[in-house]
């Protein structure tokens, strides 16, 4: 019954697509969104070509334009995030190219400024205040585990002494989300504890980047957040788990120019990118096979995507003109999964 509910106020797949500011409003430059109508619509208008074919049009659930707060994201989100508690699994992820916002709307631009606190600090602060309104029915555990998914190998970002072990998914339903089992699994009872948390995993993925110069951009980071409660009265436990996951940049390198390392990273991204929207296209059409088999994050998310879970895909567009044909690419990719 409450699954029903659920299910029918929040749908199983949501796809919203968040327009980076346009920081050119002097310069000659325009910006390629056209309008944002009502009902999710966007029109994105291409400066290179004339007449009709200038303009295309893209539907989701929700367009949400430059000027939007990161406080009124998370309300169009928190629905999502507070059923966990009810035992549902949730992924969350921000996709679109380098440079179009998803570590601003995931983590924000600054750890240390709650006003512009993304979902990842909003989700688990709500979580948390959420577990204390209801201690006397349900007693909540919460652990914190954050991987990075990097050439098709997983890494965990919560190790202390910044030893760099590949780790082993496990699909086995009774781990219930609890895929990566060797990651760290940290238990955390308030939002200082994520914070200091999330300071060893940027300084974890940090300690790649000076060798592998921005390379954030070309991996994907999962936070994964595992809830347990057990009901008072009756005794019976509840599990749900929801992952929020900062996805590498989505844009196509250029084969004739990549070479090496460069071109080896981009081919995992695309390969890891395209598997994700197969699954998740494949479940929005309720297909009876789902290629969950096809990349490491598909593997580590499996029994978070489908199923009784909720998947919200935010996807990111940068506005300049110079970007018109990653935003494309980018709406294309979103239009499929929606
Ligand atoms: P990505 O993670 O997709 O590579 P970032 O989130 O790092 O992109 O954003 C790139 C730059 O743009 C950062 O300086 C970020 O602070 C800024 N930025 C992105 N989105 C917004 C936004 N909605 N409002 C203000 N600044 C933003
Ligand atoms: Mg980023």
């Amino acid at each position: 019954q409450l699954y029903n509910q659920v299910q029918d106020l929040k749908g199983a797949i949501r796809v919203y697509c968040r327009v980076k500011p346009f920081l050119h409003e002097q310069s000659d430059d325009h910006s390629t969104v056209d309008y944002i109508g009502e009902n999710g619509n966007i029109m994105i208008v291409n400066r290179h070509k004339q007449g009709k074919d200038a303009r295309k049009m893209f539907s989701f659930n929700k367009v949400f334009g430059g000027n939007t707060t990161q406080e009124q994201i998370y309300v169009d989100t928190q629905p999502l995030i507070r059923s966990v508690l009810d035992g549902y699994n949730v992924c969350i992820f921000a996709y679109g190219q380098t440079g179009s916002g998803k570590t601003y709307t995931m983590s924000g631009p600054d750890i240390t400024t709650k006003e512009t606190w993304g979902v990842n600090y909003r989700a688990l602060r709500d979580l948390f205040q959420l577990t204390e309104t209801r201690k006397a029915f349900i007693k909540y555990e919460v652990g914190v585990q954050m991987i990075e998914i990097y050439n098709e190998q997983v890494r965990d970002l919560l190790v202390i002494d910044g030893s760099n072990r590949r780790l082993d998914i496990r699909n086995n339903s009774q781990l219930n989300g609890l895929n990566v089992p060797d990651a760290s699994l940290v238990s955390v009872k308030c939002t200082q504890d994520v914070l200091d948390l999330m300071k060893i995993g940027q300084r974890n993925r940090a300690v790649g980047a000076t060798a592998l110069n921005e390379r954030s951009s070309r991996s994907h980071s999962v936070l994964t957040v595992h809830i347990r409660g057990k009901e008072v009265v009756s005794g019976s436990m509840l599990k749900g788990c929801l992952h929020l996951v900062d996805l590498a940049g989505s844009e196509r390198v250029d084969k004739s120019e990549a070479t090496g390392d460069r071109l080896k990273e981009a081919q995992h991204i695309n390969k890891s990118l395209s598997a994700l929207g197969d699954v998740i296209s494949a479940l929005a059409q309720k297909s009876t096979h789902i290629p969950y088999r096809n990349s490491k994050l598909t593997q580590v998310l499996q029994d978070s995507l489908g199923g009784h879970a909720k998947t919200l895909m935010f996807v990111h567009i940068n506005p300049e003109t110079n970007a018109i044909g990653e935003t494309i690419s980018t709406l294309k990719f979103a239009e499929r999964v929606a």
